[in-house]
Order: C-alpha cells, then structure tokens, then sequence
C-alpha cells in the first residue's frame, strides 16, 4: 500500500492528549504553535478527609478547563496535555501512609527529560502545572526549567508558585472573616476546592476536625515531620469550615492564572516571578 502522504494525515483537534499521538502527527505539529503542558504533583495524604490525589487533581483538572478556555481566546495554537505525573518531594508528612515522596533531584530529572526530549525536536514552550506548593518539589522543577532556559532556550514556566507565595489569593478571595492563609495543607481552601471539584471523595468527618494552625515557614520546623509537630491528623487549618462556593471561585480563579501565564509565555511578556525570600530558601535547601 502507498504510505500516506503529510497532507493525508488525521489532522488532530486542537486540545490533545500526548499519549494518543502517533510520531508523525507529533512531527506535523507547528513548533512555533504549540503549548505542552506537563501536570506534577505527588500523592500526598491530605488529613483523614481528602484523597491523597488532591494536589494532583487540582493541578491536571484545571489544565483541562485552562485549554478549553485558551482554545477561544487563541484558536490559532495547539494544547498537548501530557499525562500526569504523580511525584514530588513531600518528605514531611510521609510518616502517615499515602504519602509517597520523590527527591526533587528526581523532580528535576523527570522534568528536565520531558521539556530536552521535546526540545530535541524544536518545540519550545512547556507550561508546568503542580499544586504542590513545598519548597523542596518547587526547588527540583525550577532548576530543570533554569536548565530548559539556558541549554535550549525553551520558554518555561510554573505559574501557580508565584501567584500562591506572592499572597495573590488572599489580595482576590471573597471576604469571609478570617485568615485563609493559614490554612497551609488539607484545610479550608484545599477542601473547599475538593467539595467542588470531587464532593464523593470528600469525607463528611470533615465537618467535625478542630482547626488546628502550624507556620510550616519557620525554621524550626525544619526536619520535623507532621506526627513531631503536634499534626495527629495530617491537616494544617480548617476544614471544617470548607464549602463549595469557595471551592469554585477558587478553581476558576486558579484557571485564569494558567490561561493568563500561556498567553504572557507565548506573547514573550513579563510573567511573574517567585518572591526573592522563597529563591533564597529555595537555593539553602538540601535536596530531598
Ligand atoms: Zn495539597
């Protein structure tokens, strides 16, 4: 049989899942038009009330509405959504089960190899999706962007890092009569967000855990694993008070930010950078 010419192959949608690609629609793409997303986040426990995938959820669930959004804004590029990479370094509450942890040296492997694999065939721009917001996992993918950046000129970015450390979400959230930034891990905000996105995966003890604060910045907390400091049920702030309103704006406000990063990627413009405080903790501290 005659072989297909270029012009005969399947012409793919613009939003696609990289693993349902053949070689030769890959090669077919525009170099130039084309997005990557790659989607990383470990499998973490999130207290007794959220599935150990909430980090990874959040951050594949809002690429897929960030592209459906992004494909009416610009309908001239291509979205490849890479499949989800379930690891990151979270070292600190493994000693509850669940929580699986990767060196961010590995981290840093991982996504070095996706974005030089790629750029080895010329495409250069790769939006980096994780929820996970510890420093030690953050420390991996950005030396691995650094690396993109220098050896190929990619243009990389992680967009939720900046907008979470430079406090944007507080400057935005409705108002509601205390201090969500206190609520650092499984609490008002993450269950909020899981009452939205994945209420059956949301157990109802929620309604009854106790509030209970940690500041996971401070070094003397360095070392310490959760049980140490005093984190019996593996959550730091408030679940109890999570609702699904919340939970909405919250994802939707997420989106935007992946939509407004892609858009400043591909147009070359300023995108907003990690606070120097967290580079400096981030450069100080060991791989693990
Ligand atoms: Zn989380």
């Amino acid at each position: 049989m005659k072989s297909k010419k270029n012009s005969e192959i399947k012409k793919i949608s613009k939003i696609v899942k990289f693993e349902e690609l053949n070689w030769k629609q890959i090669q077919e793409m525009d170099n130039k038009k084309t997005i990557f997303y790659l989607i990383i986040s470990p499998l973490e426990e999130h207290g007794p009330h959220l599935p150990i995938g909430t980090d990874l959820f959040t951050a594949r669930d809002v690429i897929f509405e960030a592209t459906k959004k992004l494909n009416k804004i610009k309908p001239e590029l291509t979205y490849v959504i890479l499949p989800s990479i379930p690891i990151g370094s979270c070292k600190f509450n493994t000693d509850f089960p669940g929580s699986i942890s990767v060196n961010s040296k590995i981290v840093r492997d991982v996504v070095y190899s996706f974005g030089s694999s790629l750029a080895q065939h010329g495409f250069q721009y790769i939006v980096i999706s994780t929820f996970h917001m510890a420093i030690a996992h953050l420390k991996g993918i950005y030396s691995a962007m650094n690396k993109l950046q220098t050896k190929y000129d990619m243009k990389v970015c992680e967009p939720w890092g900046p907008f979470f450390y430079n406090d944007e979400i507080k400057k935005r959230e409705p108002k509601l009569g205390f201090d969500t930034k206190r609520e650092i891990h499984a609490g008002f905000r993450e269950t909020s967000l899981m009452k939205y996105q994945y209420p059956y995966l949301v157990d109802e003890s929620y309604k009854k855990l106790q509030s209970i604060y940690r500041n996971l910045e401070s070094p003397r907390i360095v070392g310490k694993k959760f049980k140490q400091l005093g984190l019996k049920e593996g959550y730091v702030g408030s679940p109890s008070k999570a609702n699904a309103d919340y939970g909405r704006w919250f994802f939707n406000e997420i989106v935007n930010v992946y939509v407004n990063s892609t858009i400043a990627l591909y147009q070359n413009k300023k995108i907003s950078k990690l606070p120097k405080n967290i580079k400096f903790i981030m450069k100080t501290l060991f791989w693990e």
